[in-house]
């Protein structure tokens, strides 16, 4: 009901608005200024529950030209977010057919007619409207490639994304640097370096190691504060053999962002453990959870504990921990010691602390772990790609006591 009322006032305000440009034309003159029929059947037809119509008679009422173009683009605009994108291709295409309109707006046009026809998921048709602006239109260049970037990374191209990402690099000039104001907020070469790392692990998958090596190293070229194409490198350069250059790839991530540290662990693990260094990791973890304290790295440390000095040392080091910062998972893994020391030693109360082992692990896997830090979109598992605001690399875990 609030989408008709929205329509019938906008319809309302064209109406006026066409109706005082023509008495403003007409002042002076004994020319009748009453809007024309065309409105009062549109409006009707708007009343009977029928917009078709209405659009119908606005389009032939509303004669087009560079005062009106604006309303036009606007009421196209507005059927769009709506969800009725045939009627807003209707506009636009009328836009179109008419040859008064100058180079520029005829672009214009062209611009939002490709944005329809990317809502109605014509993603061929919008491509070559949007490619035929890269060409043509020195004033709508950008967005037209802005676009195309969003096009290409919604079907997954990868390469095609990085393509149009460079174009729309802030050009490298001694006399003046551009940047271009970005649709979606987010820099483009933070978006180029993760397209990188969504074709190495394309290539990686194919078995291409050296070609997933290249993409990595350009997307941390592209974006050098970019973790995940760190994380990946590491990982690829471990499972190649390359012990030292994984550790410096995943050991580079505690300065590009702490928070991705903790994913990084398994892969050190393997590496430290192939080169019999398990001790080194040990220093690196603990002196890292001295400067960047969260529960992953706490339970990791606690594993290394566990390994080298037993269960009773690995129990103490973890009540320490949650003494001053308590945490659910840290919890866990405390009763998931304490039950497998009881059942080692076949004292009575296990079945308690079992039960209470299981639920609180039912309780956290329930809960969502990573949040979005630019939306608030949560998810169970770590993403590189909002789904909430389109940004890249915005998941961290959640930090409180309740779901860490
Ligand atoms: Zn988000």
């Amino acid at each position: 009901m609030n989408d008709v009322l929205a329509f019938a006032l906008l319809f309302c305000a064209i109406a006026c608005g066409w109706w005082l440009g023509r008495r403003s034309l007409s002042s002076g003159t004994t020319t009748s200024s009453s809007p024309p029929s065309q409105y009062y059947r549109g409006l009707n037809y708007l009343l009977d529950g029928r917009p078709d119509g209405a659009v119908d008679h606005f389009i032939s009422a509303l004669e087009v030209n560079s005062e009106t173009l604006e309303t036009h683009i606007a009421l196209g605009n507005v059927l769009r977010r709506r969800g009725e994108v045939d009627r807003a291709i209707r506009i636009h295409e009328n836009l179109l057919a008419r040859p008064n309109l100058s180079r520029s707006q005829m672009h214009i046009a062209h611009l939002e007619l490709a944005r329809d026809y990317v809502s109605a998921g014509l993603l061929d048709r919008a491509e070559q409207l949007l490619k035929d602006l890269v060409e043509e239109s020195d004033e709508q260049r950008d967005v037209a490639r802005q676009h195309l970037l969003e096009l290409y990374r919604s079907e997954r191209e990868w390469g095609r994304a990085i393509e149009v990402g460079r174009e729309l690099l802030p050009r490298k000039s001694l006399l003046r640097s551009t940047t271009v104001p970005l649709r979606s907020g987010q820099a483009v070469a933070v978006q180029l370096a993760h397209f990188y790392c969504e074709l190495a692990l394309e290539m990686k998958s194919r078995g291409d190691v050296p070609g997933a090596r290249n993409m990595l190293q350009r997307a941390l070229e592209s974006d050098g504060a970019c973790a995940r194409a760190s994380l990946e490198l590491g990982r690829l350069e471990g499972e190649d053999g390359n012990h030292r250059e994984a550790i410096a790839a995943l050991t580079g991530i505690v300065d590009q962002d702490p928070d991705f540290l903790p994913e990084a662990i398994p892969a050190l693990r393997a590496c430290y453990a192939a080169l019999g260094e398990e001790a080194e990791l040990t220093t690196y973890l603990r002196e890292c959870l001295d400067r960047y304290p969260s529960t992953p790295l706490m339970i990791a440390v606690a594993e290394d504990v566990l390994r080298d000095e037993g269960r009773d040392a690995a129990v103490a080091f973890l009540a320490a921990r949650l003494a001053h910062v308590p945490s659910l998972r840290g919890l866990l893994r405390l009763i998931q010691l304490q039950t497998d020391a009881d059942l080692a030693q076949l004292s009575q109360p296990v079945q308690p602390l079992a039960m209470l082992s299981l639920l609180l692990d039912r309780l956290i896997r329930e809960r969502p772990a990573y949040r979005c830090e630019h939306c608030g979109f949560s998810a169970k598992h770590l993403l590189w790609f909002c789904p909430g605001c389109k940004y890249w690399g915005t998941f961290r875990t959640i930090r409180s006591t309740e779901t860490e």
